[in-house]
């Protein structure tokens, strides 16, 4: 028998020429949308303006595949880590992240990674898939029901810098931006939304050439080629040369300010020297640098930076003219915090 399709995969227009073949008003299409993308619903069910023999017509038809919290943990500062468990059996991890004046979540984009980053708990793990815009999607939903449910207050930014990289899922990324931003979704702002990229410079310009509305953030962490390809590999076929024009011309395209973020590692590159390369890098580029507290991860090689070289570290850069903000890690008892997704999670990741 015909393996029954994922109705959230199905398009507006090939949900349209289904009721269209089966004598159905084609409007149907817009509220099995409204079902799966606002309510949220796991099975049809629950579409109760739909009649008896329609919700059977699509139950014969089709599946909903749902994505269920497998487990949820609380830090002690409030931060949410979430374990969310695919159709197939697959985990992969979202946090929602509470600050003074907003509420953060932040989600995956694959199950896994490619790309080794020497510093990451994910990249520790294999790529398994990407995930598909509804799953996506989805995370945010449920973190945005956390937000509610826990602080009574709503979501209002959303980081791509869980697991995966975006810009190698790109189709589904730029879907999924397109649920959240849609009325017909969340309706929330693209200027609310971060992309996060370990530097895949010919996506960079592609988004560019897309014009998305959206932020994009470097995970940088280096302004020296050695440097970096010793932590991210993935800098040996997208030297910082490479990167610095597709930014200029991601910039040039949309006008939207790039945030470096930069992770400091104790004696790896938090020295003032290391300040000034990062300096000269950003230079020609308009940016804000994140500098980021570091995380060890276990069997990581890497210490956490010294609080007085980190400050004099962003002081160089502050002299300079740059944007800094330096950013004090959450959710580090839950391993929720950059860098530690799927820390403790190897065995149901890898399944
Ligand atoms: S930092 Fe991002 S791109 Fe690098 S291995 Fe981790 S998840 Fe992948």
């Amino acid at each position: 028998m015909e393996q029954k399709r994922d109705i959230k995969q199905l398009s507006l227009d090939e949900l349209k020429a289904f009721f269209e073949k089966h004598n159905e008003k084609s409007f149907r299409a817009k509220q099995i949308r409204e079902w799966l993308w606002k309510k949220n619903v796991k099975s049809f069910e629950e579409m109760t303006n739909l009649s008896k023999p329609l919700r059977s017509l699509l139950d014969e038809h089709f599946v909903i595949h749902t994505l269920t919290v497998a487990d949820k943990q609380i830090s002690k500062d409030k931060t949410i880590k979430s374990a969310f468990k695919l159709y197939d059996g697959n985990v992969v991890e979202g946090v929602l992240i509470p600050s003074k004046n907003r509420m953060t979540a932040c989600i995956s984009s694959q199950v896994g990674c490619s790309l080794t980053c020497k510093f990451c708990a994910t990249g520790q793990l294999k790529r398994v898939r990407n995930l598909n815009p509804y799953e996506i999607y989805e995370q945010v939903v449920e973190i945005k029901k956390q937000a509610i449910e826990h602080y009574n207050i709503p979501l209002s930014n959303i980081v791509y810098m869980g697991m995966g990289e975006p810009l190698l899922n790109y189709n589904n990324t730029i879907e999924s931006v397109e649920m959240i931003t849609s009325e017909e979704g969340l309706g929330m702002s693209p200027k609310r939304i971060t992309v996060s990229t370990a530097g895949i410079a010919k996506m960079i310009t592609k988004l560019g050439d897309d014009q998305v509305k959206f932020n994009l953030a470097l995970s940088l962490h280096a302004a020296n080629d050695k440097k970096r390809n010793e932590i991210m590999p993935i800098n040996e076929t997208n030297s910082l040369e490479a990167l610095a024009e597709a930014l200029k011309y991601f910039y040039d395209k949309t006008k939207t300010r790039i945030t470096f973020e930069y992770i400091i590692f104790k004696d790896f590159n938090d020295t003032l020297m290391d300040a000034q390369e990062l300096a000269i890098f950003c230079k020609h580029i308009p940016c804000k640098i994140n500098i980021i507290e570091y995380n060890p991860i276990d069997g990581g090689k890497f210490q956490q930076a010294d609080r007085e070289k980190v400050d004099a570290f962003a002081q160089y850069l502050e002299k300079r003219k740059l944007i800094v903000n330096i950013r004090r890690s959450r959710g580090k008892d839950i391993d929720a915090a950059c860098g530690q997704l799927a820390n403790k999670n190897k065995v149901a990741i890898s399944a």
